[in-house]
């Protein structure tokens, strides 16, 4: 595999410019990554979408057929060891895995249950007994696999539960409680379970339904996502074997956050892959519908939805493969113990929660126009334009809501920053000595001569993130987690910025290769920054006049004016280019 030539520090990209040669994309996935790609859209054509129907009748015994059947094509196994019965992939795949397998939500949902919820927790801190137990069979999905972390009265807050498991004097546990929400709660057999050694310290078990005391609730009558269970788990002096627990007493943090951090980014690939869909439907749907004698598809209003849906989609594509090169070029001289690989999900929790942000908004972006587009025939059910926005709602809200990501985005950074692993700091300062004094001298981040416009840009948006970042941080020093409205301005100024770069990247790789379509790279990438530019700005004055006022705001916002001059460009005929080639082909043509 063709991957990054040098492996990088987690939020670095915010410090230093890289060349396009250096960041994986999808232009570069091997044939095997394709293979895997086809095996899952086969599987979810053949096996999955024409039983949908069932599936939303709650059909849990059809569910666990499919979890088998994604066992038997080794869906997975990406990421499991090969002593485990798994694959032992890269993390590209498993991101081609969920992007693919993203084209049916609500099975997507049950299959991510599974393999990130499930397997992964125990890939990363399971003992070898426990690994050589459950893995085999929550690989090969002849078990089912869940995850209990929430309760009705802790959702974000979910280090306060109040599930309380008690040693008894033979070391068995007992556990009390009752988790609420929990994704293949119907039919589960192994559920990952997470409640506080006596009320104190918080932990996780590995407890299967058979256990004496566990049950399942009753299933949730949900907005969307009908084809998979969500229930409470109950336990009610549930009886837990001495060795089930997983990881450290008192550690359940750390299992809960590391299986999150690499859920919430193939949450980000999934999203990519449900937008992908929906600009194919919609495409196809454009170039059929006729009114007032034309084809919708030939109105602007329609193209500037295409357009935009496209290069959306296609600036959130590229952070995602990013990330995945850069996971995949931190593990490739390392041992793929659970420890490694635990600390380099945790080495890249920023871009994980960048991609579950962006990549969710973005899929509900996409599916909104995918409705409007679709007319009255988006808002009935005989299209599936409906329950795709359906579907879409909850990826905002679970795996950590996308304003709980939000504070993640600068606040784990800066934390890093705080604690020498980063130099965001210095950085942050010698840029406001740079830009507050015009005299003082020149440090690297102006020297952005040799980078052509759109990396010129890009460029100037991290200098933005820094001056917001900056301001910040000597504004409100250790009381800036009170200040949440200007911490989701500077992550909002992060995704646009991590987003952007990757889309430039990827068309400049993409020019470099001679890739066919490479125009339509260029055209994606161009729009995305021309617009980010924009929302980038208003973000950082909204949130620099948050923070200054009189002169030192002034000065703020003239540096802010300085770092980012943007010259806008033609995005109405950038998004017809791109529109009329996805209509022409039917689906979404970057790739
Ligand atoms: C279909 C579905 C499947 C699910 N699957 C699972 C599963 O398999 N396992 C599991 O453990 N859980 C699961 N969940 C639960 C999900 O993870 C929680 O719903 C989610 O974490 C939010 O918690 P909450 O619902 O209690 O909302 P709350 O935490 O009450 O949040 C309500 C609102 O307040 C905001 N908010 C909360 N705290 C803060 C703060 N400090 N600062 C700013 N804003 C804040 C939130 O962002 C949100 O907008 C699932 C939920 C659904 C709907």
């Amino acid at each position: 595999m063709d991957t990054v030539s040098e492996v990088r520090k987690g939020g670095s990209w915010l410090l230093e410019n890289v060349g396009p040669s250096e960041v994986f994309t999808p232009e570069k996935l091997s044939d095997e990554h394709r293979l895997m790609a086809q095996t899952t859209d086969e599987f979810i054509d053949t096996e999955v979408l024409p039983n949908l129907d069932r599936l939303e009748t709650k059909d849990w015994a059809l569910a666990r057929t499919l979890i088998r059947r994604c066992g038997e094509l080794g869906l997975f196994g990406t990421n499991v060891p090969e002593q485990y019965g798994g694959l032992d992939l890269d993390k590209v795949s498993s991101l081609i895995v969920a992007e693919h397998i993203a084209r049916s939500a609500s099975f997507a949902t049950t299959y991510g249950g599974q393999a990130n919820l499930c397997i992964l927790p125990i890939v990363l801190f399971g003992t070898e007994a426990q690994k050589q137990k459950y893995l085999p069979k929550l690989v090969a999905g002849e078990l089912v696999g869940a995850y209990a972390l929430s309760e009705s009265g802790s959702g974000s807050d979910a280090l306060a539960a109040r599930t309380r498991a008690t040693r008894e004097p033979d070391g068995t546990w007992t556990l009390n409680g009752e988790k609420m929400w929990i994704t293949n709660g119907g039919f589960a057999d192994v559920i990952i379970v997470f409640g506080k050694v006596d009320g104190e310290h918080f932990t996780a078990f590995i407890v299967e339904k058979i256990f004496p005391g566990v049950s399942a609730g009753k299933e949730e009558h949900k907005m969307g996502l009908h084809g998979s269970s969500t229930t409470p788990i109950l336990l009610q002096d549930a009886k837990v074997p001495a060795d089930n627990v997983l990881g450290e007493i008192g550690k359940g943090h750390k299992v809960a956050l590391n299986t999150l951090n690499f859920g919430r980014f193939k949450l980000g690939g999934m999203s990519v892959g449900g937008c992908r869909t929906a600009i194919g439907d919609a495409a196809r749907y454009a170039a059929q519908r006729k009114q007032f004698g034309h084809p919708i598809a030939s109105f602007g209003a329609i193209k500037h939805k295409l357009g935009e849906m496209t290069a959306r989609t296609y600036a959130m594509e590229s952070l995602t493969y990013r990330t995945a090169g850069l996971i995949d070029a931190a593990l490739a001289d390392t041992a793929h113990d659970g420890a490694a690989v635990a600390h380099a999900f945790e080495e890249y929790a920023v871009e994980a929660s960048i991609a579950k942000v962006g990549g969710t908004e973005t899929l509900d972006y996409v599916l909104d126009e995918n409705v409007q587009i679709h007319g009255g025939n988006g808002y009935v059910r005989d299209y599936p334009a409906e329950r795709y926005y359906r579907d879409a709602r909850v990826n905002r809200i679970f795996e950590g809501t996308n304003e709980i990501n939000r504070m993640l985005i600068p606040g784990m950074l800066i934390r890093r920053a705080l604690k020498g692993e980063l130099p965001l700091i210095p950085a942050a300062k010698r840029l406001q000595d740079e830009v507050l004094s015009p005299s003082a001298p020149a440090t690297r981040f102006t020297d952005d001569a040799s980078l052509d416009e759109e990396l010129r840009t890009s460029a100037s948006f991290k200098k933005v993130a820094l001056i917001v970042l900056g301001t910040a941080m000597q504004t409100y020093g250790q009381k800036l987690n009170d200040e949440q409205e200007v911490l989701s301005y500077a992550a909002d100024i992060m995704i646009d910025t991590y987003a952007a770069e990757s889309a430039v990247l990827r068309a400049r790789a993409a020019a470099a290769a001679a890739h066919p379509h490479a125009d339509l790279h260029e055209a994606a990438a161009r729009i995305f920054v021309n617009d980010a530019a924009q929302r980038l700005e208003c973000a950082a004055r909204s949130a620099l006049a948050a923070m200054a006022e009189g002169d030192t705001l002034r000065t703020l916002l003239a540096a802010l004016r300085r770092v980012l001059k943007v010259t806008p460009v033609n995005t109405v005929a950038l998004r017809r280019r791109l529109a009329e080639a996805t209509v022409e082909r039917g689906r979404y043509i970057l790739d």
